[in-house]
Formats: C-alpha cells, sequence, structure tokens
C-alpha cells in the first residue's frame, strides 16, 4: 500500500456537514441544542481550545453560552454554577474546560455534571456505561479516533489493534470503543516492555501518551494504521504529534498528521454530542 494521509480537517468537516443537518431538522421544531462553556482561569491553550469548540457551535446552530471565571474562583462558586447550569431548561450540554487551577477538585466537578448533559463523557456513570456496551454519549477525542478510520474505508473487525496510553480520557475510552468494534485490543503504557515488538504486530495503533517520537518507524509495519492522538509544541513552537510522522509516512502505511488529524475530530464528535443531548432517553 501506499503512504495514505488521513484527512482529520475533510473527515471532521464530514461529520459537522451532517450535524448542521440535524440541527436544521431540531429548529423546524422550534428546538435550538444549546452548549455551556466554563473556564476558569487564563490557561493559554484552554483558551483556546475554548473558542474553538464555540466557533464550531456557531458553524453548526448551536447556541453556546460562556462562564469565563478568574484564576482564584473558590470550590463552591463554581459548584453552584454547575448546579445551576444542571438544572437549567435551556442548557443540554455542560462542558467544563481541563485541566482546572490546582486549587479546584477535578473528579468532583466531572462527577457533580448531570450525566444527562456530560457531552464529554467523563462522569463516571456514562463511563459505566460505555464499558457495560450500552453508551450514551461517546467520549469525544476517542470516537474522532473511531470515526477517522472506519470513515477512512478500514476494517476494526478482527483487527489487532494496540493503544498506547491508558488515560481515562484518551488511553482507556479508545480501547473499549476499538473492542466494541470488534478489534482485538492491547492496551500499553509508561511500563509495557517490548512496546516496539507489540507493536509491529498491530494492524492499527493508536498512540496517546504527550510523548513526541514514542512511535518510531522501526515500530510499525506496512500496511498498518496509525491514529497519531498526541499534541505537544515542540521548541520552534510548531505542533507535533506522540509517533514520527516524517519517518513512518515513508512507509506503506495510513496515518493521521498532527495538526489536522484526531484534534478536529474531537471538536465534531463534541458537537454530534450536544445534538444527542437534546434527545435525552
Ligand atoms: P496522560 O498523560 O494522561 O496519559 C499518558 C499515558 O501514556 C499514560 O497512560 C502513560 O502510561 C502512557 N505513556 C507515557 N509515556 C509512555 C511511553 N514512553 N510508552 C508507553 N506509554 C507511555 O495523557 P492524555 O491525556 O491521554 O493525552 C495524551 C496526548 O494526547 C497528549 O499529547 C494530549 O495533549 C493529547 N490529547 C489530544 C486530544 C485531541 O483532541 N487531539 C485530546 C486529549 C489529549
Amino acid at each position: 500500500m501506499e503512504f495514505t494521509k488521513i484527512d482529520g480537517l475533510k473527515i471532521s468537516a464530514e461529520v459537522k456537514a451532517e450535524v448542521k443537518e440535524e440541527v436544521g431538522r431540531l429548529a423546524e421544531i422550534g428546538v435550538v441544542p444549546c452548549l455551556a462553556v466554563v473556564l476558569v482561569g487564563d490557561d493559554p491553550a484552554s483558551k483556546i481550545y475554548v473558542a474553538n469548540k464555540q466557533k464550531a457551535c456557531e458553524a453548526v446552530g448551536i447556541k453556546s453560552l460562556s462562564y469565563i471565571l478568574p484564576e482564584d474562583t473558590e470550590q463552591d462558586e463554581l459548584d453552584e454554577l454547575i448546579e445551576s447550569l444542571n438544572e437549567s431548561g435551556e442548557v443540554n450540554g455542560i462542558l467544563v474546560q481541563l485541566p482546572l487551577p490546582k486549587h479546584l477538585d477535578e473528579d468532583r466537578v466531572i462527577k457533580l455534571i448531570s450525566p444527562k448533559k456530560d457531552v464529554d463523557c467523563f462522569h463516571p456513570y456514562n463511563v459505566g456505561r460505555l464499558w457495560t456496551g450500552d453508551p450514551f454519549f461517546l467520549p469525544c477525542t476517542p470516537a474522532g479516533v473511531i470515526e477517522l478510520i472506519k470513515r477512512s474505508g478500514f476494517e476494526i473487525e478482527g483487527k489487532d489493534c494496540v493503544v498506547i496510553g491508558r488515560s481515562n480520557i484518551v488511553g482507556k475510552p479508545v480501547s473499549a470503543l476499538l473492542q466494541a468494534e470488534n478489534g482485538t485490543v492491547t492496551m500499553c503504557h509508561s511500563k509495557t516492555k517490548n512496546l516496539g515488538e507489540i507493536c509491529k504486530r498491530a494492524d492499527i495503533i493508536v498512540v496517546a501518551t504527550g510523548h513526541p517520537n514514542t512511535l518510531t518507524a522501526d515500530m510499525v509495519k506496512n500496511g498498518a494504521v496509525v491514529i497519531d492522538v498526541g499534541i505537544n509544541r515542540k521548541p520552534d513552537g510548531k505542533l507535533c504529534g506522540d509517533a514520527d510522522y516524517e519517518n513512518i509516512s515513508k512507509k506503506g502505511v495510513a496515518m493521521t498528521p498532527v495538526p489536522g488529524g484526531v484534534g478536529p475530530m474531537t471538536i465534531a464528535m463534541l458537537m454530534k454530542n450536544c445534538v444527542k443531548a437534546v434527545s435525552g432517553e
């Protein structure tokens, strides 16, 4: 196989166009999905993520409300805001941008958001439903990974899948979704021995470690599909993933670039969840 770039910008545009159509159908019956975005503090990366999410809402016709709180916000104040958003009849989805400033309890915040409005799919209730094969929301980045693979025409069923990284946000839920698609999944992490040997056997590799060059060309067989979730900033200020794109892309593989791979898919899947939140159960 020739090298194939898996184009996250193109595929995310397709997903967003489908969401826009759905939002249009809801508008005909007088319903406008509404996402509340909460940002605490001045983290520059978080500000960019929030702005991109709001831009995407606007593009597909979802209403977004933003709550920008100062860095020194007390836990009680944040709790009260989330409780009021939980009760709001207008708000369908609640997103609290992570990470929060150190003095705030992220775990508490995740558990406080109503599972019915938990568009990030971080609440243990929704995580449990994911692992028991009865998901309501799908976690955005992991669901984006699956869409990239499937919409590029690659099958997951019966394939040897390796996930590098076992975080709650990426590695674990990606593994759950690949298993749900009938992939045979090996979960690897920082204590895994022989990572290279394990990866060499894989038909599909998803890498999410937060370290550039975790996956190198010698670890990837020809014909493999590589999805790079990592977002790292190089000393020159440019972004790179967790895989060595330059050298892996010289092989006969299909692979996502960074930027322009998983990142845009995460936002597209968030938009999908906002529409899902309206339908309830
Ligand atoms: P994390 O730090 O929570 O988890 C990293 C995981 O990688 C851990 O399980 C650790 O055991 C494993 N790991 C670390 N070094 C390793 C190594 N050398 N070999 C094997 N395993 C190793 O990170 P995270 O939140 O899962 O994020 C991972 C990356 O994905 C980051 O770069 C992050 O910025 C990015 N990310 C991107 C998106 C997106 O939308 N594209 C969303 C979330 C996270």
